[in-house]
């Protein structure tokens, strides 16, 4: 599967072009179209696969549907242990969003000041990056609503557990709709992976690389 037969948008297309990505990685033929369908993934796909551009694209189709409906609040959530993958996979989203209208991107994350994050919220933002206790603290402000939300992200779920995130996730999944779609990725998945993950989707389709 090459990127031209996922018949993306042609900004998105150009865009990936000038991203430099000009053939895709071996995950990302793999999860892109499952993705688009809209089913569930549970993808094993370690750092440095190409796994953001392949969670990102079907993130980003679905986000620019939403926008065109006229959807102003966060269509899109992704959730991601730490603020330097949050800062990465923002970055690499930006890059992808370049003239695609009403696609704004929101970042937060812990360990950066609060004010500006909640300031950002203050425009129509289509797309959440942030880490979990982050996303809490600012829900708790009620400055920030996941009622919008189609589609979820749970980077790196194996992280998740290890550094003891899995209630903060579950606490905030619980303020998205039940009928979302989940991308899930973990670098391996040991059992109590698996039955994290296993809260989060329906029915998924298994990727492995
Ligand atoms: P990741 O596994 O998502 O952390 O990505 C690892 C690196 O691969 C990042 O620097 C991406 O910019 C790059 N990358 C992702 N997809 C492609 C692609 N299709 N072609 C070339 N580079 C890519």
């Amino acid at each position: 599967v090459e990127f031209e037969h996922c018949a993306f948008p042609l900004t998105l297309s150009d865009n990936l072009k000038k991203a430099g990505y000009e053939a895709p990685t071996p995950i990302q033929m793999q999860m892109v179209p499952v993705g688009l369908t809209g089913r569930d993934v549970i993808a094993s796909a370690d750092t440095g696969s190409g796994k953001t551009v392949a969670f990102l694209l079907p993130v980003i189709v679905r986000a620019m549907e939403k926008a065109a409906d006229g959807v102003c609040s966060p269509v899109a959530l992704i959730l991601t242990p730490t603020r330097e993958l949050a800062i990465q996979i923002e970055r690499q989203a930006k890059e992808l969003v370049i003239g695609l209208p009403n696609m704004r991107t929101a970042l937060l994350v812990g360990g950066m000041p609060l004010p500006p994050q909640l300031h950002r919220l203050k425009s129509s933002i289509k797309i959440v990056i942030a880490t979990p206790g982050r996303v809490i603290e600012i829900l708790k402000q009620k400055v920030l609503k996941l009622d919008k939300v189609r589609i979820v992200v749970v980077d790196e779920v194996d992280s998740m557990l290890k550094m003891g995130f899995q209630h903060q996730v579950l606490e905030v999944l619980d303020q998205v709709p039940e009928d979302h779609q989940t991308l899930l990725t973990s670098a391996t998945i040991p059992k109590g992976t698996e039955e994290l993950a296993a809260r989060l989707v329906r029915d998924p389709v298994r990727i492995a690389i």
